[in-house]
């Protein structure tokens, strides 16, 4: 792998060499689990504590608000699920966005077949959802199962990297006293996120995404809400206070909380860092002419650049970049076979052409300057040619029409 260059960190991020340290000797000489009283057991427990607060830390919330979970789709169920189910009674009614991953899009199909109403919001065309939009979907009856439970919407969009404007709906929620649950998997040790300033009841975060290990997440649960607010959807031994059964993988905490803790202490340096390798990627692609931004020219994620090559050939595209690892759809869509088009670029008004030549570009820590600068050097001939090739069929093509006409 060492010839490829990876600019997929919004698929997975590779683990930080200091998180495997801090997690290698709980696969083995400490290997307790949490439950068990003698120090094996003490010493689980005690790491777990730690990498709870270096979570809770990287969030801004309090330490017994994180629940470890197996990643962010399984938080995401939690969120949804959990407050369908315990909210029943009070209301049926749930709102969310049509750019959302499919954790949450899938979550909601399974619980409109249950009876439940939902309603997804459009987004404008650079892909984000409007205030206005959620308080007029908002139903305030004072009872009846007719009424809103639940808001949910991603922090940032893992395709455009978009942000919606969480801290304005989470203001408007909170003066209805509404729930609002939070998608952060590209949010939280991506850019500054202070979710207690945002008015969140809910937030999931994935461990793979910011430089942690794979099946491992967590999900932030307000202490304000009760028992009554939210449901388990994993039942069994009383784990995570009674949220979240099951055992504890300790490495895995571990090393989430090592991960958390690095994003905490570095998040500065690394907005500032992606965000200047992005751009130097930008100007040097936008140069070529027909190169179109898809999502928030500003409002978006520093290590994000998702953009359509007009009136190229997708496929040869591809062709030329076997040695750089970039995504031409959502890695969360393609693992589901399908052929289809992502739903986040029908959702900005991209067409099925314009999909087939559009690339996303995902940069992270480990990226460098020499790296973007050999993609700029391959990319750039690549469009240029096949600008040349289609130039001379489409003047073949006009060439032919004057000739029969
Ligand atoms: N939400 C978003 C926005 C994501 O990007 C992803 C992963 N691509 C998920 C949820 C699912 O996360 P996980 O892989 O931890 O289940």
């Amino acid at each position: 792998m060492s010839d490829c260059i990876y600019l997929d960190y919004h698929a997975t991020t590779p683990v930080d060499p200091r998180v495997l340290e801090a997690m290698l000797p709980f696969f083995t000489e400490r290997f307790g689990n949490v439950a068990s009283q003698h120090r094996y057991g003490r010493d689980a427990k005690l790491v777990c504590d730690e990498a709870r607060s270096q979570v809770a830390a990287l969030m801004g919330v309090a330490v017994e608000e994180v629940v470890f979970t197996s990643g962010a789709t399984e938080s995401n169920n939690f969120a949804i699920k959990g407050v369908a189910e315990a909210m029943a009674g009070h209301g049926r009614h749930i709102i969310s966005c049509v750019t959302e991953h499919k954790s949450v899009l899938d979550t909601l199909k399974y619980l409109e077949k249950r009876g439940y109403a939902i309603t997804l919001l459009p987004v404008d065309s650079f892909g984000q959802v409007s205030v206005k939009a959620v308080n007029d979907a908002l139903r305030l009856g004072a009872n009846g199962t007719d009424r809103t439970i639940l808001v949910t919407l991603m922090g940032a969009n893992n395709e455009i990297g978009t942000l919606h404007p969480i801290k304005a709906i989470g203001e408007l929620l909170t003066k209805h006293d509404i729930m609002f649950h939070v998608d952060a998997a590209q949010t939280v040790g991506k850019i500054p996120f202070d979710v207690k300033a945002l008015g969140i009841d809910l937030l999931s975060i994935s461990g793979h995404k910011i430089y942690g290990p794979k099946g491992i997440g967590a999900l932030y649960v307000n202490k304000c809400l009760c028992r009554d607010d939210i449901c388990t959807i994993m039942h069994g031994g009383g784990q995570e206070s009674g949220l979240r059964a099951g055992t504890l993988p300790v490495p895995m905490v571990v090393g989430l909380g090592k991960a958390a803790e690095i994003a905490r202490l570095e998040i500065n340096h690394e907005v500032e860092y992606l965000g200047s390798l992005r751009d130097r990627l930008q100007t040097a692609l936008r140069a070529l002419g027909g190169v179109v931004l898809n999502g928030h020219p500003l409002e978006r994620l520093p290590g994000n650049l998702n953009v359509t090559f007009k009136d190229i050939d997708g496929d040869r595209m591809m062709l030329g970049l076997k040695n750089i690892a970039v995504s031409s759809s959502s890695a969360c869509t393609s693992a589901a076979a399908t052929s289809s088009m992502s739903h986040v670029l029908k959702a900005i008004g991209r067409t099925d052409d314009d999909a087939r030549s559009t690339l996303r570009f995902g940069l992270g820590r480990f990226t460098t300057a020499a790296e973007i600068d050999q993609v700029i050097g391959t990319l750039v001939p690549i469009i240029e040619r096949l600008r040349r090739t289609q130039m001379r069929l489409s003047q073949k093509q006009k060439n032919k029409f004057l000739t029969a006409n």
